[in-house]
């Protein structure tokens, strides 16, 4: 045990969260950054410009506390949503993990459940640990792919009173059909499941991709989450949203701090949103570098999965540390989610996606997993 875990563990710290360590994605400075899935392509200068006079014009209020409803942003969220939503249907907080920390703490907490789908988002058991919630981990397919058949009678079978579903799937790529959605809540009917699909990448799917939002009308205990930092190039800002029926977000109103969602923050967010046309357009570039990676990947001999991110996630590999290792000391920073024969990286603008196209090349011999 390192100097500081032991230290630690001498507190008096929470029995469930003895032996656990912070979330902590790799933040070297180094040319390429292709880890957690930012957004490389920066905020458009017009969006920049909008988002400094906004902010400036908030500081001339900084005395008071913000506006503790957050009621213009929560419309502009629904009208960029769409769906026939309202203000009423939506809440958000400091990124979306702030907002999944608040439905556990609403929904989850001491004695309940919540069940993930691993490889998934590493922040949902870190998410329920902290809010004294016991994770599950539910099972997918050899092929990580998850069908509604098998996520409803996991859910049948486990009871929980949380479910996660990310689509696309963090740290895979892939989109979950709005069946397994759909089965899940069914399935969740007899422990009163609250169900979030975590759509935090969903700007990247492939065009007709249906998101959830479809789904909400009469389900009363299904959530979709959403975030400004992947496809609004906000990540720095911590914005993050939900869609849900109005009482959910009211339930959540009893375990949010007052005024969480700062002027400054409230003001960024307005901005970016009444500015997102140079946004989107990055986002389509992305896109096409996404679909590069994929096509590439493949002719190297890699076997990346199907990506409706800005990410891709490839099998194939021989030594993931040691490839990751020898991206890094050509300045390319991917990420090693620890899985066996994988690693995943963030689709870059062209000439970082070129970059760590040709690292990867150099490197691909004794790099490749032989044939199965
Ligand atoms: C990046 C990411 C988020 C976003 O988190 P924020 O707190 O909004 O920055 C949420 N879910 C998944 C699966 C992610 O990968």
């Amino acid at each position: 045990m390192s100097d500081q875990l032991e230290r630690l563990d001498r507190l008096p710290l929470r029995t469930n969260l003895r032996g656990l360590s912070p979330y902590g994605a790799p933040q070297l400075d180094v040319p390429i950054l292709l880890n957690v899935n930012e957004n490389t392509h920066g905020v458009p200068a017009d969006v920049q410009a909008a988002i400094t006079a906004a902010v400036a014009e908030a500081a001339t209020g900084l005395n008071r506390y913000p506006d503790r409803e957050f009621t213009e942003l929560r419309e502009a969220l629904a009208e960029y949503l769409g769906h026939g939503l309202v203000a009423d249907n939506i809440w958000a907080a400091n990124g979306s993990n702030e907002v999944l920390q608040q439905i556990l703490q609403a929904f989850g907490g001491p004695g309940r459940t919540a069940l993930g789908f691993p490889p998934t988002y590493s922040m949902y058991p870190l998410l329920a640990s902290g809010t004294d919630t016991e994770y599950i981990a539910g099972v997918r397919a050899d092929d990580y792919g998850l069908d509604a058949e098998s996520a409803a009678a996991q859910v049948r079978e486990l009871q929980p009173n949380v479910v996660f579903l990310c689509s696309p799937n963090n740290p895979t790529g892939t989109g979950l059909g709005l069946d397994v959605v759909e089965a899940v809540y069914e399935a969740g009917e007899a422990s009163q499941a609250i169900v979030i699909v975590d759509e935090a990448y969903h700007e990247f799917a492939h065009d007709g991709t249906p998101s959830a939002l479809t789904l909400l009308p009469g389900r009363e205990r299904l959530i979709v989450s959403r975030t400004m930092s992947k496809a609004f190039a906000l990540a720095g800002a911590r914005i993050g949203y939900m869609a849900a029926a109005p009482e959910v977000a009211d339930a959540i109103r009893l375990v949010r701090l007052p005024y969480h969602l700062s002027a400054i923050t409230q003001a960024t967010a307005l901005a970016a949103l009444q500015h997102r046309e140079a946004l989107m357009a990055d986002v389509e570039d992305i896109k096409v570098q996404r679909d590069r990676i994929v096509s590439e990947l493949t002719r190297l001999g890699f076997k990346p999965a199907a990506s409706d991110s800005n990410y891709v996630f490839f099998g194939g590999v021989e030594n993931p540390h040691t490839l990751w290792q020898g991206l890094l000391d050509r300045g390319v920073l991917i990420r090693d989610v620890g899985i066996p024969g994988h690693l995943r990286v963030t689709a870059g603008t062209e000439p970082e996606t070129t970059a760590f196209l040709e690292a990867l090349e150099a490197l691909v011999d004794g790099h490749l997993s032989a044939p199965a």
